[in-house]
């Protein structure tokens, strides 16, 4: 028999009403759990069944879940991505930033309220916390959260389609998109499996503005620094105007204009006539996912803005009505046809906050800051 059975949690340990899931692994999973593209460290060896099987439970074995799950979550993101670059011809053979060798993946890298992607590690690291730094609080390991790690290839899966994001590039924007392109692939994901879709459309009731888990990224650890709503929520209303220069702030913009336009094009498509509403939306997840990756690649290789991609995707798109959804949330976040001399437009010198510390790592921040510094003397 093919593949293995797996369980994991479906968003993180604290959104109970979706718990744990079984999800099928289709590829072949060896013990470690390990394949070609994905290595754990930093864990006990973990022994799948007679039938490959890898089923453990975070009360009776939590490091052996932790392990599956983060494994999972990684090989989930990677499948989706590279099902997407294939759909649309964009390379048959999707490696990581150096080459065929496997990602090492620490699912807890230590104590601290972190986690990161290094191109010069060639790792994920995921560390756990206490949180407000209080010893009597329960840890919070950032591994089980679904959004965190989805979010953390997003940043590996980028850098290694275009890799001059980080090393040659500037623009506020361009380290906007790398983070947004982090949340977005924690939203691609889940709208990559089916019963995903089913509980999203059944706790929105099938209208994605709703205040559901769907857009709210990374619960858990926002609700440990004392934001209910998470560490960012996709479906938020925020212009440029409205955002500094920091890479995780002005990310929100961009993630809000598609979390937009998907909700646009779910409403334009779905026709309970004929199709359940969690068909419509898995098929419209599909789509948008492979306009934004295409409209990425397509795009500058080095401080590629809002506007490039924005632009980009108009190109893109073959339906005029969707064609006009997309310059509408482009134009409202003041992304398209915008007054000049927003904050978020002016290259400046970045700062580096929030959970995720990719961004924060020398190796990609001294990059960074060179090249901000050249053109403030050029
Ligand atoms: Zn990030």
């Amino acid at each position: 028999m093919a593949g293995s059975k797996v369980k994991i949690w479906k968003q993180d340990p604290s959104v109970l009403n979706i718990g744990i899931r079984s999800s099928y692994i289709s590829t072949e999973v060896q013990n470690g759990p390990a394949d070609s593209d994905i290595i754990l460290q930093g864990m006990p060896h973990v022994v799948g069944n007679a039938e490959k099987d890898f089923i453990f439970y975070p009360e009776e074995n939590p490091l052996e879940f932790d392990a599956v799950h983060t494994f999972t979550i990684v090989r989930q993101v990677l499948t989706m991505l590279r099902r997407a670059l294939n759909r649309m011809d964009i390379t048959q053979n999707f490696n990581w930033y150096w080459g065929a060798e496997p990602i090492q993946v620490y699912p807890r890298a230590g104590l601290d309220a972190n986690a990161y992607y290094s191109r010069n590690e060639k790792a994920l690291r995921f560390f756990y916390f206490h949180p407000s730094g209080d010893e009597s609080n329960s840890l919070i390991y950032t591994c089980r959260s679904f959004d965190i790690v989805a979010h953390e290839v997003g940043h590996a899966a980028l850098d290694s389609l275009k890799p001059e994001f980080l090393s040659s590039s500037w623009h506020p924007q361009t380290g906007g998109l790398h983070e947004s392109f982090g949340d977005l692939t924690a939203i691609f994901t889940m709208l990559a499996q089916l019963d995903v879709c089913e509980a999203i459309v059944v706790e929105s009731k099938a209208d994605l503005h709703t205040k559901t888990f769907f857009p709210i990224l990374a619960e858990q650890f926002g609700e440990a620094f004392g934001r209910p709503m998470g560490l960012r929520n996709a479906d938020n209303d925020l212009k440029m105007s409205d955002v500094s220069t920091e890479v995780h702030d002005i990310s929100r913009v961009f993630t809000g204009a598609i979390y937009d336009i998907l909700a646009d094009f779910f409403e334009l498509y779905q026709n309970p006539a004929l199709y359940d509403h969690a068909e419509s939306l898995f098929k419209v997840g599909k789509y948008l996912t492979s306009l934004v990756i295409a409209s990425l690649w397509q795009g500058p290789d080095a401080n590629a803005t809002y506007t490039d991609i924005a632009n980009k995707m108009i190109e893109l798109e073959s339906d005029d009505a969707r064609k006009e959804i997309i310059r509408v949330q482009f134009k409202k976040r003041e992304i398209l046809d915008a007054p000049v001399g927003l904050r978020g437009v002016k290259p400046r010198k970045l700062s580096w906050k929030g959970c995720c510390g990719t961004m924060r790592l020398t190796e990609h921040q001294t990059l960074f800051e060179k090249n901000v510094i050249n053109e403030a003397l050029s």
